[in-house]
């Protein structure tokens, strides 16, 4: 039936590396004595003198021109197709993860945190670094055309390996990132029925300082943590963020902070900048840092921790295990009792989803910026991480 190509192949062309694939198999297809290659072309997505002189060929045969180019939607490109034996999609078409399990979701394996958000509507969609590669798997594909929106932002491509059997699709197809902005995928069966499209979002990496501060305090200073501890957790908090927003923290500083006045039992945050205590702490910030982080004892939003205090209880409630502003100045202040120590990057991580803008997101137990510390799963929608990547360059 037919195959299509998002831009011209051939001699002046922008060859593009699907395209120039393509109609080196659409030549293949050619019957020698109809103007088709001999020996066949090797499908390499490289454009040199035999694929042109191959398009010739097969021009001077069937078309009474030979300029060498195949054109999109042109009469060198519905010659071709005369010969392609492409069939009209008979199974749905869809885009999935590259790889079907990720350990470092363990909530939700089967959803890896690679940047897909197959759950995106109305199309599922994907974040591609600047000038980097993204990769999702196109199930029942098989030879269908793919082509991009718009060449300068993003170019497709099959994955092809090397056999020694010849070129073999392994069904992943790779997005490269041209430049920052967004554009689409569309899957085109032999019939040219759009199938499939993947939305996606190209983005240039976003460098977020991050500083900590291990309070020390009578009251109120940490008793478990202390600077080099970020060694352990700043991994996983990049780990959920980089393929998933394209943010990377970087650590701008550790350091012990001493804070002479008696804050209590508890840093108690009420109104967070009209009460005395959260100001107290969180103006010691490094302001070379975009995210700051102050490691306390206890922190809370009552103040039933404070001696002398109209509401002081002998057993103050715990309810809250670290507070930090929604966007402002992006303090963070984190107690010693906030979830499990092991998972001390995730709970971060989801803090860090606050400071760059994003509310608890109450409705789904496997996102990270749902409430429950240790009960959240690490996914960061398509509309989350592009909002996220917006403030991260703020
Ligand atoms: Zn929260």
């Amino acid at each position: 039936m037919a195959r299509f190509i998002s831009a011209a192949v051939g001699a002046g062309g922008v060859n593009l590396r699907e395209d120039v694939r393509v109609i080196q198999e659409m030549l293949n297809q050619v019957p020698d004595g109809e103007g088709g290659p001999s020996p066949l072309l090797d499908t390499d997505s490289v454009v040199g003198p035999l694929t042109i002189g191959a398009i010739r060929n097969f021009q001077k045969r069937q078309v009474g021109f030979n300029d060498g180019r195949v054109d999109t939607n042109n009469v060198t490109i519905n010659k071709l197709n005369t010969f392609d034996r492409t069939p009209a999609s008979s199974a749905a078409v869809s885009f999935r993860h590259q790889q079907p399990l990720d350990p470092l979701n363990p909530l939700n394996q089967a959803d890896p945190l690679d940047g897909f958000d197959a759950t995106a509507a109305p199309f599922p969609w994907l974040l591609v670094p600047f000038q980097d590669v993204n990769r999702v798997r196109l199930v029942n594909g098989g030879s269908f055309s793919l082509l991009t929106s718009n060449r300068n932002i993003a170019t497709v491509e099959r994955d092809i390996i090397l056999g020694t059997i010849g070129r073999i699709p392994t069904g992943i197809i790779n997005i490269q990132g041209v430049a920052a902005g967004d554009a689409f995928i569309r899957v085109l069966d032999g019939a040219g029925n759009q199938v499939a499209r993947l939305d996606v979002s190209v983005r240039r990496r976003r460098n977020l300082g991050i500083a900590f501060h291990y309070v020390v305090n009578a009251g109120v200073g940490t008793q478990t943590r202390n600077p080099g501890d970020e060694a352990g957790f700043l991994p996983l908090m990049n780990q959920i963020y980089l393929r998933q927003a394209n943010i990377q923290f970087r650590l701008v500083s550790a350091r012990r902070l001493t804070i002479t006045d008696n804050l209590g039992t508890e840093v108690n945050t009420i109104g967070l900048q009209t009460n005395g205590e959260w100001p107290n702490i969180v103006r010691h910030r490094n302001g070379s840092a975009k995210f700051n982080v102050f490691f306390v004892r206890e922190v809370e939003t009552d103040d039933d921790g404070e001696p002398g205090g109209a509401n002081f209880s002998a057993t103050p409630t715990d309810s809250v295990d670290a507070i930090t502003e929604i966007g402002g100045n992006r303090d963070c202040i984190f107690e010693d009792a906030a979830g499990n120590a092991a998972n001390m990057g995730e709970t971060l991580a989801h803090e860090a989803g606050h400071a760059l803008g994003e509310l608890d997101d109450g409705a789904n137990p496997l996102h990270l910026m749902f409430g429950t510390t240790d009960a959240r799963g690490r996914k960061i929608t398509k509309a989350q991480a592009l909002r996220m990547h917006q403030n991260a360059g703020l």
